[in-house]
């Protein structure tokens, strides 16, 4: 196997881990490491310091063997971790963790956002910008277009006419690719421009630290004296209310002067719940676009561009095959690529519609999860308990219809991800306070009682038609 190889399988493998690991995890203990040997079975993945091989080993040594394992389609005799801190640049096979680069790692140093490098689409500029994240490497389509048109126009004219810009959409539908795109953009045309690129998460540990650490001042003048402010996945903002009104105060400050802010989130800002209203509004005030699932046309163009940057030459037919298993997501879609691209690779194969689908069998699978419906939990609740469903949206606070009740605004929460406002309204129009307190109260409910837990099972299994434990 050639190094390159070995690269792309670990990258693929990368692509796996990160759909399952939190943020910050999946920074720490995966940035700077690499598969340096790959030999009959066996596998020795580079790790940064022995810390990071001590936990990798304890923690994710099962998930790393499964992984590869299923990419490669063959089995794994066994696979070592070896700490090796050469620096980054000089690792020829090295993987080092796209996407995460903002995310602060838990229980390392904070590491500069500069610092870590990012595959594929290049590094970390000095603003936090990821170099690939660019508009000319964006595929407009149905779903992204009207969000793309408006995040053209606020780099055009930034600061005067929509004021904030508030992007919203599900997970790995291009929302940091786009607020980055924008500063890419004002950077081309003004490289003297300030822009200041941060996640959520960022603001809010870099508040909570200047404020204890009395260099509030410091925070100010960085954050108020940026042309552009972009700040990505701002749903994580609830409940913290001391940032909540730094934030505001941020706003403001930009608002008044004309500089341009540009936000994300995975939700409307009205249904981001405990918002302070003026913050809410502020959120509102200027212009919302949303990002959808990609269609199909869309997706075979979003992989056809991921195939060129790669210098892998599929054809239209297997390329049709990938984005037809993977629907939703554009970030799995890229997971999916590598994950065709390296098995093939490794096998010395020509892809094949049957080896293709044959690699991305697991995939399927889980798709099956993301068919099912608000409509399906509905039905499944009412079946179940047997009440009907008049009874189930219906008014009545009776025990016997309220418990069912609660248990669909839990399931239509953590199974299909829909927000508060939407469960209210699927519930025959109730108020998004009502949908939080049930998922709150059965969440509790879940670790005192058993037959709670069976009942969530086999609705589950009635859902998907298979066994899954989720809670
Ligand atoms: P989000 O922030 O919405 O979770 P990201 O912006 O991180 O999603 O996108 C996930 C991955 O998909 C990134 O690698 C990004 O470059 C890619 N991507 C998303 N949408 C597009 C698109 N329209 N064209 C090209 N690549 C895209
Ligand atoms: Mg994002």
């Amino acid at each position: 196997m050639n190094e390159m190889t070995a690269s792309q399988l670990w990258q693929a493998t990368l692509g796996e881990l990160e759909l399952t690991i939190s943020k910050a995890n999946f920074t720490t203990w995966f940035k700077n490491t690499f598969i340096s040997a790959l030999e009959g079975g066996k596998v020795v993945v580079s790790v940064p310091n022995a810390f990071t091989k001590l936990y990798i080993e304890k923690k994710y040594h099962t998930a790393i063997i499964k992984t590869l394992q299923n990419i490669l389609n063959a089995p794994i005799r066994e696979v070592l971790y070896k700490v090796d801190a050469r620096p980054a640049e000089t690792q020829a096979t090295q993987v080092i963790i796209a996407d995460r680069a903002a995310a602060r790692p838990v229980e390392e140093p904070i590491t500069p956002a500069a610092e870590v490098a990012v595959p594929r689409n290049g590094g970390v500029d000095e603003f936090g910008l990821r170099t690939g994240y660019t508009f000319a490497n964006f595929i407009v389509g149905k779903g992204n277009e009207m969000a793309h048109a408006a995040a053209l126009a606020v780099a055009e004219h930034p600061g005067v006419k929509y004021n904030p810009y508030f992007i919203y959409g599900g997970v790995g539908l291009g929302k940091t690719h786009l607020i980055q795109a924008i500063g890419h953009r004002l950077l081309e045309r003004n490289p003297r421009c300030k822009v200041l690129y941060v996640t959520c998460e960022q603001f809010i540990n870099d508040f909570i630290s200047a404020v204890r650490s009395g260099h509030a001042k410091e925070f100010k003048d960085r954050y108020r004296t940026v042309d552009l402010l972009l700040i990505d996945d701002v749903q994580f903002i609830t409940g913290k209310e001391g940032t909540q009104e730094e934030f505001f105060h941020t706003f403001n400050a930009l608002h008044q002067t004309n500089k341009q802010v540009v936000l994300t989130s995975d939700r409307p800002p009205k249904a981001i719940g405990a918002l302070e209203e003026r913050v809410r509004s502020r959120l509102e005030c200027g212009l919302t676009a949303d990002i959808s699932s990609p269609d199909l046309e869309t997706r075979v163009a979003i992989l056809s561009a991921k195939c060129q940057e790669r210098n892998a030459t599929l054809s239209r037919e297997i390329l049709s095959v990938i984005a037809d298993i993977v629907q939703t997501n554009v970030r799995e879609l890229e997971g999916a690529l590598n994950r065709v691209i390296a098995h093939h690779e490794f096998h010395h194969l020509a892809p094949t519609p049957e080896s293709v689908r044959e690699v991305l069998a697991g995939i399927t699978q889980s798709q099956a999860k993301k068919s099912v419906t608000s409509k399906h939990v509905l039905q499944a609740v009412s079946t179940y308990f047997d009440i009907s469903m008049e009874d189930l949206l219906g008014k009545s606070r009776e025990k016997k219809l309220a418990f069912p009740r609660q248990i669909t605004m839990y399931l239509l929460r953590m199974e299909l991800k829909c927000s508060f406002p939407t469960i209210g309204n699927e519930l025959g129009g109730r108020d998004h306070t009502t949908a939080m307190h049930a998922c709150d109260k059965i969440k509790k409910e879940i670790e005192k009682d058993a037959k709670l837990r069976a009942d969530l099972d086999a609705l589950k299994e009635q859902l998907y038609g298979v066994a899954t434990k989720t809670w």
